[in-house]
């Protein structure tokens, strides 16, 4: 697979939308791997912080609300 934006061999795929970037093209965009309750209750989330992101794509910060499928 080939880079999106140049078209050299790609070092890695974007964690968010599956995208293949080179090195140079490569940047980061932390990521929510995981959400958990503590023992109070409270949500928490695990973040990566560099996660690989193509700078394509537009990651959002939040879940968004999916329509009703019914
Ligand atoms: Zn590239
Ligand atoms: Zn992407």
């Amino acid at each position: 697979m080939n880079c999106w934006h140049c078209e050299r061999p790609a070092h890695g795929v974007c964690q968010f939308c599956g995208r293949a970037v080179c090195k140079q093209h490569a940047k980061t965009h932390p990521s929510l791997i995981d959400v958990f309750r503590n023992d109070k209750g409270a949500y928490r989330a695990l973040v990566v912080a560099d996660a690989l992101f193509c700078g394509v794509c537009r990651p959002q910060e939040d879940p968004i609300d999916l329509p009703d499928l019914s």
